[in-house]
């Protein structure tokens, strides 16, 4: 007798397998991230097939088979079919789902993770949105610091002072900005200005509402990628 699992979970990767099967990557409202293998899914007379795919909202029902978890029963509650409708809206979704799927190790249940995750895909969802391209870097950031890498932007990470001059630099090793002094010892960072600064401090303390109406240059979005990319190989490539 197999135990049945029930919860509601966000898709965010499915890969094909065999001949009519998919993985599906889910996290989960209780059970956080998951891996559930869904037989037979791909034929057309799937009853699991219209209820559950990427991007979707869906109650799912799971068994713990001996080496994956079969999907035994799906329910769809939200599609977000709208984020489906514009090509910049699908990009950061799958963006937003690669930060996910690599940031986050193993399964647990985290309550803000799951928040996040609803708050970003409703946003994206809208028809009306204006500033679809900070909605990446807000999940990522905020990810980042709920798996305990929130980085520190106030105080140089080198000599714990209120850094003096304007010349800040951002050094993912050491968890966040370093002043000129700490610089010219540790060599290593990227020089950043007080817009990027001030923009990842919205981003970390307020929430996508409040974003939305920030007017952010192009000069400060490009910044903001270049130091979200590099934090996000530093995260994942030592696997901290
Ligand atoms: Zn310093």
């Amino acid at each position: 007798m197999f135990l049945r699992y029930r919860t509601l979970g966000f898709v965010f990767k499915k890969e094909d397998k065999g001949e009519a099967d998919q993985i599906f990557k889910i996290f989960t409202k209780d059970f956080g991230k998951v891996e559930v293998l869904a037989k037979g899914i791909r034929k057309i007379s799937s009853k699991l097939r219209p209820q559950i795919d990427i991007f979707y909202l869906s109650e799912i029902e799971f068994i713990q088979g001996k080496i994956y978890k079969r999907l035994i029963g799906a329910f769809c509650v939200e599609k977000f079919k709208n984020l489906r409708r514009s090509f910049k809206r699908l990009s950061i979704a799958y963006q937003t789902c690669e930060a996910l799927d690599k940031l986050i190790k193993g399964e647990e249940k985290d309550e803000r993770i799951w928040k996040l995750i609803l708050e970003v895909f409703i946003s994206l969802d809208k028809e009306k949105f204006k500033v679809c391209s900070l909605v990446y870097f807000y999940f990522f950031w905020k990810l980042a610091s709920i798996l305990g890498h929130k980085p520190e932007l106030y105080f140089c990470c080198g000599c714990q002072k209120r850094p003096e001059l304007k010349k800040v630099y951002f050094n993912p090793g050491e968890g966040g900005i370093i002043c000129q002094t700490c610089f010219s010892r540790i060599k290593q960072g990227e020089e950043v200005s007080q817009n990027l600064i001030k923009i990842l401090r919205i981003i970390l303390e307020k929430n996508l509402e409040f974003l939305k109406k920030v007017k952010a240059r192009e000069k400060v979005v490009e910044e903001l990628k270049e130091i979200s990319n590099s934090y996000f190989l530093f995260l994942t490539q030592n696997n901290v």
